[in-house]
């Protein structure tokens, strides 16, 4: 099949989004966000489900929420217009290496290209309108740069998303604490279920949920968040 001529943009096309990956300087380019709501039952109860009757389920972020903030790295980001309820959710962000449909959950470790941490920052206010109205979250959770993270792992050098500690420290105080273990789906299951709602591409960044104890951030708070073995994500609002 001859080449295809390069596409004649009527405007500069976007660059692509991209995550930093941990030993290189080389970067993981990012295709899609995919979100787990509720996928640990202590954070499901908190907020107001049942999570024995209530699955997990997905939402999306654009990929361009997401942006490098290392551990240490003195990132900043303004604080966040249309909200006065501005959440972190500390979770294991899995890069998708290799795309697929219908992955079968024995099939599903292969197509993990590695593993981040990331805070899913979130506009709780507008959350709960939209939940009382039955409306989309997109406004919620998409909005621009909500999507922190850290260096992506390779599988190579870490691959243990089965279990470890994750945590949050906001201004030093701890607030998030669990144990990847207490997931409701763990990874393998969330990779297999998503892949029969969407063919996952390779550059898919999949968000795990996060654990109990989310919480408020005001401007000038520094939020602080890891899981054992991988680099920390860190950054401050505002
Ligand atoms: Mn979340």
């Amino acid at each position: 099949m001859p080449a295809l001529a390069p596409p004649d943009f009527v405007l500069p096309a976007a660059a692509t989004p991209s995550l930093a990956v941990a030993g290189t300087g080389a970067r993981f380019p990012l295709r899609r966000i995919f979100c787990v709501g509720r996928n640990y039952a202590e954070h499901a109860r908190e907020m107001g489900h049942d999570p024995d009757r209530e699955p997990p389920f997905f939402f999306t972020k654009p990929a361009d929420a997401a942006f490098d903030a290392p551990e240490g790295g003195g990132v900043a980001i303004p604080f966040p217009p249309a909200t006065r309820d501005l959440h972190f959710e500390i979770e294991l962000s899995v890069a998708i290496g290799q795309g697929g449909a219908d992955i079968a959950e024995a099939a599903a470790p292969a197509h993990v290209f590695g593993h981040v941490v990331g805070i899913d920052l979130t506009r709780r206010d507008l959350q709960a309108q939209a939940k009382k109205a039955g409306r989309p979250w997109d406004m919620a959770k998409g909005f621009d740069l909500s999507a922190p993270h850290g260096a992506i792992v390779p599988v190579a050098d870490w691959n243990s998303p089965a279990s470890g500690a994750i945590w949050l420290d906001c201004d030093g105080a701890r607030r998030q604490e669990a144990d990847l273990a207490a997931m409701i789906w763990p990874v393998a299951g969330i990779i297999a279920t998503l892949s029969r709602l969407v063919r996952l591409a390779p550059g898919d960044l999949i968000m795990t949920g996060t654990p109990a104890g989310v919480g408020a951030v005001g401007p000038g708070s520094v939020l602080r968040g890891g899981v054992d073995g991988l680099p920390g994500v860190e950054l401050r609002i505002g």
